[in-house]
């Protein structure tokens, strides 16, 4: 044990920072065979795991780790896929450093998020799922007679509404998603752009579902399209609801309405899902500034930051993005991997301000931050330190694009249409816990919807969960 503790993580291999950050490319390659088997080895492989209860749906890391070893990577693919319908996906974007990392015995204590020392879970769960998605491996189907009569509507094709699609498809039962918009997968493809979450990879999981029998119906919005009871008209037997939390916070403060001055759920949907980046090949640009603050700390906050830095470089202008932020480094919840590359691709940080005032000139376009500095006062309910304003420390920032990235909350269009349904004052869905059963009789939620802003995984252990309480549902009926 002594010997293996003292191994050195594998670093992963990533695309040049300053050739990059002109472009819309994956960052990170993703560990080789040899880099894998060299990571997986500084597994301790403990008797007690606690990595395991670290991970939202309970991977059996040890067990895939050690199949890793072994060389049985379609056994280590099977193995994460109990739990995880789509590792290639999550070992991508998994906040890993907060979860399944930050439990991990080699991990560092005292920090909010686990140490590089950790085992680089993520990486080799990607390893392991590009591996089965090149190999074209398939999970069994546990296909049952008794299902095949029945029909699910899906309302959301994000992450919870994919995973519960593959869940129930899978035995057999006959599952159609309704999308808002005309292109699938939620914020995997309106929000996280390419360079982390490449869109063949995406789309792979996509068409497997399909492939299984899933139909998928875009530009259908349940609440305006049909009325949620309409579905169960329309024939279904029960409905999932992974409708996310897609529209945007706001500070409140005065200029906020002034022109150029985005919500980053508008900027990325533009970037990343109109394909702004790709203009004039693609009809649909993006206003974009010298002098561009970006506010918040959040993964949307880098997810915001780095496309707008990519596209200052890409239109020749001299690259200046900056994100404000009212703590300090160590409370930003955005992934670490991400809060690194930002600073390596040249996005500034201003940390302790915050903002209280957008000021414009005549033609209404923004051109000022007025801010205030703050320093850390006693934690909050997130535990975090919370930002105090410093009276009289007022300075302004040049500012000629904004992009607010301070959180999202539940989109309303289904739930204040259907007033059967209970939500909390947040206005996510009430749920059992349990079973995930809403107030209304065989409908069904998960994912962000539910829980508020999570995580990728998350939303998929609560789809899952669903899926179960669909099965039961569907069973007793
Ligand atoms: P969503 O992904 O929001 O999908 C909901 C879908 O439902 C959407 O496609 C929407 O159009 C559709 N919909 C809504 N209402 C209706 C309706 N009435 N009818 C039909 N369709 C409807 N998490 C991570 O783990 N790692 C990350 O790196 C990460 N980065 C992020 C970056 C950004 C920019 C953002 C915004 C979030 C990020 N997250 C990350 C959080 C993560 O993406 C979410 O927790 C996750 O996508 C939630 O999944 P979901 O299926 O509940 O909702
Ligand atoms: Fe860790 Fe995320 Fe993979 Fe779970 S899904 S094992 S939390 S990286």
């Amino acid at each position: 044990m002594a010997n293996q503790k003292k191994k050195e993580p594998v670093k992963v291999k990533e695309q040049d920072a300053l050739k990059r950050s002109a472009n819309f490319e994956e960052v990170v390659f993703g560990y080789s065979e040899d880099e894998a088997l060299k990571e997986s080895v500084r597994c301790l492989q403990c008797r007690a795991p606690n990595c395991i209860a670290g991970c939202p749906v309970g991977i059996d890391i040890k067990k895939f780790i050690l199949q890793l070893t072994q060389k049985d990577y379609k056994g280590a693919y099977l193995t994460i896929r109990e739990k995880n319908s789509f590792p290639s996906i999550c070992g991508r974007v998994c906040p890993a450093e907060y979860q399944c990392r930050l439990v991990c015995v080699l991990s560092k204590k005292g920090l909010p998020y686990a140490s590089e020392e950790s085992i680089n879970v993520h990486f080799l769960e990607r390893f392991i799922g590009d591996f089965g998605m090149k190999q074209g491996l398939e999970v069994e189907k546990r296909l049952e007679e008794k299902f095949s009569k029945f029909k699910v509507a899906v309302v959301g094709s994000g992450p919870a509404g994919l995973c519960c699609s593959g869940e129930l498809s899978r035995l057999g039962i006959k599952v159609v998603i309704f999308e808002a918009l005309h292109k699938t997968g939620g914020v995997l493809r309106y929000g996280i752009p390419p360079f982390r979450m490449p869109r063949d990879v995406l789309d792979f999981e996509i068409n497997y579902l399909k492939k299984h029998g899933v139909e998928i119906i875009p530009n259908y919005i349940v609440g305006k399209s049909s009325a949620l009871e309409d579905l169960f008209v329309q024939g279904f037997d029960a409905v999932f609801l992974g409708l996310g939390a897609g529209v945007p916070g706001f500070l409140g403060i005065k200029g906020e309405n002034l022109c150029n001055v985005y919500s980053a759920n508008e900027f990325l949907t533009r970037v990343n899902l109109m394909s702004a980046y790709k203009f004039p090949e693609a009809h649909t640009p993006v206003n974009i500034g010298e002098h561009i603050l970006v506010i918040g700390g959040g993964n949307t906050a880098m997810d915001a930051a780095r496309c707008a830095l990519r596209l200052q470089k890409m239109s020749g202008m001299v690259p200046n993005t900056t994100i404000i932020y009212r703590r300090t480094e160590v409370e930003m919840p955005a992934r670490r991997l991400e809060i690194e590359h930002a600073k390596e691709e040249g996005v500034k940080f201003r940390f302790l301000v915050q903002p209280q005032e957008y000021v414009g000139d005549e033609a209404g376009l923004v051109k000022k931050l007025k801010s205030l500095e703050c320093r850390l006062g006693e934690p909050d309910q997130s535990g975090r330190r919370r930002p105090v304003v410093i009276e009289g420390s007022d300075f302004e920032l040049d500012c000629d694009l904004a992009i607010i990235a301070i959180g999202l909350e539940a989109n309303q269009v289904l739930t204040s249409a259907t007033p059967q349904l209970k939500t909390d004052k947040y206005h996510d869905v009430v749920v059992d816990p349990e079973t995930m059963e809403t107030s209304v009789k065989g409908v069904f939620a998960g994912g962000d919807i539910v829980g508020g802003e999570g995580t990728v995984i998350e939303a998929m252990g609560m789809a899952k969960k669903a899926a179960k309480g669909i099965i039961d549902y569907l069973t007793r009926k």
